[in-house]
């Protein structure tokens, strides 16, 4: 059998592979504590269960618009305006099956072959996935001061005439970093003067602890949006803990608008309207859950900083938004899979190698579980590493001995 270059050349994804090691170790009735996951452990909010459950219950369940149907398109405008102070038009907004889909859309839609498109390190694993997709190159920058946060001398040192757009993501998957107003406002004024497009993955921007917020990019994009080089993408499944429900959008020029249409309309033709109906229902009902979703994880996060600070010699940046942290384990350990292979083997916790992101020497862990998963997980990865913890531990109701350092 022969596959194509292209698809060859798509990497299998660690995250996966070790997702399918932790599952079978469950299935073995291990006690395995999953610090790995991209999903709020909340329920969806009771208006998106009503309004889904009212379209279903009447019976005409067809295809809808391929960009979305208009209920949905307008409670993302009135979300759009609410959040970002930008008014869009029905025509600027277009509806996916997730904010993967849309992102995969707009590249589709602006890249030619040979195309440079920068990523920020660490970035979501799958950005150079989907630049690779079409044909277009991606181009890591990491910050030369080795922290976390980009820095715009890094990014214009590597832009080239081939550079066709960036993507931004804050708060950022994995790191959990708020990037600053200044970085937005630089990034945004860069991209429009010298007409590169800025993709900004704004999946989790209500997920922000310590009384902050995330910057509305809008706030410095001065041009009528129809001129702008400005495209969000936002979503479900994070702002509302709805993954399964799985509906994103993108907010862009209607001429952009139209094409992601079309590129659309002969793909998966539209999102379903079930699902569309529920993400209305959720934008237009309270808001309370996300604000509650939002306190939990900010929890969350503090018992998470506090657990991994007792691991001798692993650095952790606190995390401004999302939930996810991205701690560096060098100390320990530089190879980021070979890492997360012993987390898993010994100490039954499931966390994501840092390559996938772009950094070696760090994990990314999540504190979307309980805090009980959170103060044992962690535990656990200190036994497993820190010579200086007990060497016993209890892992279920099995007394583990540390034998390997
Ligand atoms: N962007 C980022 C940064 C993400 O972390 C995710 C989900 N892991 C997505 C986009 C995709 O979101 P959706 O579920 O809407 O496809």
């Amino acid at each position: 059998m022969s596959y194509s270059y292209l698809a060859s050349s798509i990497a299998e994804s660690p995250t996966l592979k070790l997702n399918e090691e932790a599952q079978k170790l469950v299935e073995r009735g291990q006690p395995v504590i999953h610090l790995g996951g991209g999903e709020p452990k909340n329920k969806a909010p009771i208006n998106a269960i009503l309004s889904s459950a009212a379209k279903l219950t009447t019976g005409d369940i067809k295809y809808s618009p391929t960009d979305g149907i208009l209920g949905l398109k307008k409670a993302i405008i009135r979300y759009t305006e609410e959040y970002y102070g930008r008014l869009v038009q029905p025509e600027n907004v277009i509806v996916s099956s997730g904010a993967k889909q849309s992102i995969f859309n707009v590249l589709y839609a602006i890249l030619n072959p040979r195309d440079e498109v920068i990523v920020l390190s660490p970035y979501w694993v799958s950005y150079p996935e989907m630049i690779k997709m079409v044909n277009a190159v991606p181009v890591a920058v990491t910050p030369e001061d080795g922290g976390l946060h980009p820095r715009m001398e890094d990014i214009t040192d590597a832009v080239s005439s081939n550079t066709k757009a960036i993507i931004v993501n804050s708060p950022n998957n994995p790191s959990g970093m708020v990037f600053s107003e200044k970085f937005i406002q630089e990034i945004v004024q860069f991209c429009e003067s010298k007409n590169i497009y800025l993709v900004m993955d704004d999946i989790y921007h209500k997920l922000v602890f310590d009384n902050k917020k995330a910057v509305p990019c809008y706030n410095f994009v001065d041009r009528d949006i129809e001129d702008s080089k400005v495209i969000v993408v936002n979503g479900i499944s994070k702002l509302y803990g709805m993954t399964g429900f799985h509906i994103g959008w993108a907010i862009a020029p209607r001429k952009m608008v139209e094409i992601m249409t079309n590129i659309q309309a002969q793909t998966t033709s539209c999102a379903s309207v079930v699902l569309q109906a529920a993400a209305e229902g959720a934008l237009m009902g309270p808001q309370s859950g996300v604000e509650n979703l939002r306190l939990t994880i900010e929890n969350n996060r503090n018992v998470m900083m506090q657990e991994l600070r007792s691991i001798e010699g692993v650095k952790v940046t606190p995390p401004g938004g999302t939930f996810y942290c991205f701690p560096d384990f060098s100390a320990y350990m530089t190879d980021s899979v070979k890492l997360s292979q012993l987390l898993l083997k010994r100490a039954l916790v499931v966390t994501v190698p840092g390559r996938e992101f772009g950094m070696e020497g760090r994990l990314r862990i999540s504190y979307t579980g309980s805090i009980k998963d959170i103060t044992e997980g962690v535990a656990r990865i200190r036994w497993a590493l820190d010579p200086g913890s007990p060497n016993e531990i209890y892992i279920g109701d099995r007394k583990m001995v540390r034998d390997w350092l």
